[in-house]
């Protein structure tokens, strides 16, 4: 018999269709790091027999939870509901650790045995939600579980607030990709366990991670009731590196935190009730803000708790979470591309004043560089294929507009791409013609996909000073860390995560 766990369980659910399949599966598990296995016997291609539980039960290396779903809970079970409780009673007679048992049973009918009482919605957060928590927690079960699907972040901090409040072991967790912080945080919060499948493609559940991905990517092992949490809101944020570059950082320099995406669907009112929904027990400490949002945190923080050039661009990346839930917020990314292309030529900021400088693009890029060379007199000179976007920038901060079509007439000693031309995977496109390059003396290309993109190997060939939007990103991101913490950033680490994110060679 397995050992018994005392930290919240990492739980594989097996989801193979013959016993063999899942016995092996169940080493693999093993193998991998989980802490307990769920055999979902739904997924079985037969309704197992007493000879199939025994062999999946005996010799076996981790705890192993039985389930037999219904389809009426989102499982696989087509068959008699007597038989399924059958199944249910046998495994527990043969010793399984655990039986899941649906809430929806009535209690005379439920199998006797160690029981995890569950409760499943797929459609969202169930209404009567604290009604059937209060239910799962009167009941005979050992382990109360409830897992819905969620609509936003706020959802899964209703799951964490449910075993926050549990007095039995619960799991409580919001399904899809907005609802992944309660996968994450189920530690922090002393769930009785969470779920992670063994490899991408054996999911039982949306929005489930990999054991791989909880433990190296989300710190797993580390997080623990005094975690402080941080977090990127924005829409998209699956494919966000922040996460990557954030929880290496905090591993290296040993700060106890940890760093998850928040999926917030674009509007005001979406970005206001994750932010209302946020309670003081929730630790989260630090938000990194993208697309669509960041218009929306600079009206939460509110302009005076910003720095004025912020204000100024009037979009911030960066918000502070102070103990007393008070909010401060900055924007890195003027200060990280200002500082990239102050590096590379070796000048402080002041040295820009009078330098000329073409800017190419006139979007929310552009404007927090062009907002950051006005201020430090830079003169400026806007290239933008919507002509009036470049106007309404130039009017703003001050500086010049011109059409995009007249950049191959351009004389700046420093140009800097800040449109996605280039952009992977269209790599073999540039926003310049390669003669113009070598009237240059600077090329800054904001674009971090391809970290070396066709403007920057044209623009070495011509002699130039060259900077990827590489260390721009690594720059905001450092900036966040070290406005969130206090400390120096391990800059080196996170530009080394940025690559390996990208596969590419150091
Ligand atoms: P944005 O607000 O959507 O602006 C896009 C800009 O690119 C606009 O000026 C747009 O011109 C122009 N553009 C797009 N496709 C074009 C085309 N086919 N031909 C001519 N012009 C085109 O985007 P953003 O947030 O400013 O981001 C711009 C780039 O910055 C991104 O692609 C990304 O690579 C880079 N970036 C880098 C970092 C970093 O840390 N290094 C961070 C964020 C973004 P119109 O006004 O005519 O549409």
């Amino acid at each position: 018999m397995p050992e018994t766990i005392s930290k919240t369980a990492l739980i594989v659910p097996l989801i193979q269709s013959t016993v063999g399949e899942m016995r092996s599966a169940m080493c693999k598990a093993d193998e991998a790091g989980a802490d307990m296995v769920e055999c979902r016997l739904d997924y079985l291609s037969q309704p197992p027999d007493e000879a199939a539980l025994q062999a999946l039960l005996s010799e076996r290396s981790l705890p192993v939870i039985i389930t037999c779903r219904p389809k009426r809970q989102g499982g696989q079970f087509a068959g008699d509901e007597s038989d399924r409780l059958e199944i249910l009673a046998m495994a527990a007679r043969l010793g399984a650790d655990y039986i899941d048992v649906e809430l929806d049973v009535p209690p005379a009918r439920r199998p006797k045995g160690r029981t995890i009482i569950s409760h499943h919605d797929f459609t969202g957060r169930p209404a009567d939600l604290e009604k059937i928590v209060a239910e799962l927690n009167a009941s005979e079960a050992a382990v109360c579980k409830i897992a819905f699907a969620a609509d936003g972040p706020e959802d899964a901090l209703a799951a964490l607030e449910i075993l926050r409040k549990s007095s039995k072991p619960t799991i409580a967790l919001a399904m899809g990709e907005a609802g992944l912080v309660s996968r994450i945080l189920a530690g922090k919060f002393g769930a009785f366990g969470m779920f992670a499948s063994s490899h991408e493609g054996s999911e039982s559940a949306p929005g489930q991670l990999t054991v791989e991905q909880m433990k190296r990517l989300y710190r797993w092992d580390s997080v623990g009731p005094a975690t402080g949490v941080y977090g990127v809101i924005g829409c998209p944020v699956a494919h966000s590196v922040s996460p990557a570059i954030h929880n290496a950082a905090f591993a290296e320099t040993d700060i106890d935190a940890v760093y998850v995406p928040l999926l917030i669907q674009p509007g005001e009112g979406n970005f206001n009730r994750f932010m209302d929904a946020v309670a003081p027990w929730a630790d989260l400490r630090g938000l990194s803000v993208t697309i669509p949002h960041k218009e929306n945190a600079i009206a939460r923080v509110g302009a005076e708790k910003i720095d004025e050039l912020s204000r100024r661009i009037g979009a911030i990346n960066t918000i502070a979470i102070a103990p007393d839930g008070s909010l401060s917020g900055t924007n890195t990314d003027y200060a990280a591309a200002i500082d990239a292309l102050c590096a590379a030529m070796e000048i402080k900021r002041e040295g820009l004043s009078g330098r000329k400088v073409a800017v190419v693009g006139a979007g929310g890029v552009a404007r927090a560089i062009v907002a950051a060379l006005a201020h430090y007199h830079a003169d400026v000179t806007i290239y933008n294929r919507t002509f009036s976007r470049a106007e309404k920038l130039a009017d703003e901060f001050g500086g010049k507009a011109r059409p995009l079509d007249e950049v191959a007439t351009l004389s700046s000693e420093i140009v800097i791409n800040c449109t996605s031309i280039g952009m992977h995977p269209d790599v073999d496109d540039t926003p310049l013609p390669a003669d113009v390059l070598s009237r240059a003396k600077v090329v800054f290309d904001t674009i971090y996909n391809p970290p070396r993109t066709r403007l920057l190997r044209e623009s070495s060939n011509a002699g130039c000073v060259c900077i990827s939007g590489l260390d721009m990103f690594v720059n905001q991101a450092a900036a966040q860390f070290e406005f969130w913490t206090g400390e120096s950033a391990p800059r080196e680490l996170m530009h080394q995560v940025v690559l390996e994110h990208l596969n590419m060679p150091r």
